[in-house]
């Protein structure tokens, strides 16, 4: 089975008066996150991590920030291209690690909202989703968010090859059953016409 991974980086700086979204949840807090869209660098960074595992270029590839159409976009809409992506190129996500370095607000209380909420995006359980959190100790990074997030893909199984791979199995417990059948007779424990030793053999006792 054919395995990629991708990886993604974002940052975006906080601003006053713009609401928090940070992983498809809106966080009560006294700035948001500039940017051209809602500026939600953990789903920026999931996307680019997505796109770059089947090697289909980047967030700006799709939604450069010169569109005015992707003013204020919910990026929740650049996730699912991202999706769609590696669904066409034949890939499923297996997990994913997230880190988010920022001084406020603190995530731990949030993160298992924030970790269902993500899941949910991507359509996966909650267990294939990790997010971490930490502050940016000896990083002069007061003012801003960072985003890493590595992203592990396996390949669909075509549909015809699963049904082939049940189809062969099931021939072969059948066949088995068959030359078992015959071999032993009725007795299942009839070592010698399966051509086996027993373990214990009476005749070496003479
Ligand atoms: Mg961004």
């Amino acid at each position: 089975m054919g395995m990629r991974i991708g990886y993604g980086f974002d940052s975006h700086a906080f601003k006053p008066g713009v609401p928090l979204v940070i992983g498809g949840l809106k966080i009560e807090h006294d700035e948001g996150l500039a940017g051209h869209s809602d500026g939600d660098l953990l789903l920026h960074a999931i996307t680019d991590a997505l796109l770059g595992a089947v090697s289909a270029g980047d967030i700006g590839t799709f939604f450069p920030p010169s569109d005015m159409r992707w003013k204020n976009a919910d990026s929740t809409i650049f996730l699912e291209t991202a999706l769609e992506e590696i669904a066409t190129a034949g890939y499923r996500i297996v997990n994913m690690d997230c880190v988010l370095i920022l001084m406020r607000p603190k995530i731990v209380p949030i993160a298992g909202e924030m970790r269902a909420r993500v899941a949910e995006l991507l359509n996966v359980s909650q267990r294939d989703v990790s997010i971490k959190a930490k502050t940016p100790e000896g990083l002069p990074q007061e003012g801003t968010a960072v985003a890493h997030v590595t992203v592990l893909l396996e390949s669909i199984p075509e549909p015809e090859e699963e049904t082939h791979k049940r189809i062969t199995a099931e021939a072969d417990a059948t066949e088995v059953d068959v030359v078992v059948r015959t071999l032993m007779g009725d007795d299942p424990h009839n070592m010698r016409r399966l051509g086996r030793k027993p373990t214990f053999d009476t005749d070496d006792l003479t």
